[in-house]
């Protein structure tokens, strides 16, 4: 039997397929991503790809206390935006 790796989305804390969930990633210089590609190093966190989950993340600052430490509105701001976008290419489709 294959095994799927599961992982836990930050906010709901439901454990789902990594196709299910967007890779947040923390570079090493600490500027915080979406990492659509799901290949950028750094510490990962996932949120749900679908639902209320990534504006839950960015409305309640989840993220600072994922990583521990007080992140920039701009940097939100950012996750907003390249989230909806994301949205937007997937929808289009
Ligand atoms: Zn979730």
């Amino acid at each position: 039997m294959k095994h799927i790796p599961l992982r836990s989305c930050i906010v709901c804390r439901q454990q789902k397929d990594k196709g299910d969930l967007l890779r947040i990633v923390r570079c090493g210089d600490g500027d915080i991503l979406l990492d659509i590609s799901g290949k950028l190093g750094g510490h990962g966190a996932y949120v749900c790809k679908h639902g209320d989950c990534m504006d839950n993340a960015i409305k309640k600052r989840v993220l600072n206390r994922v990583y521990k430490c007080q992140i920039d509105n701009s940097v939100y701001e950012r996750l907003q935006n390249d989230y909806y976008r994301f949205k937007t290419d997937e929808n289009g489709n």
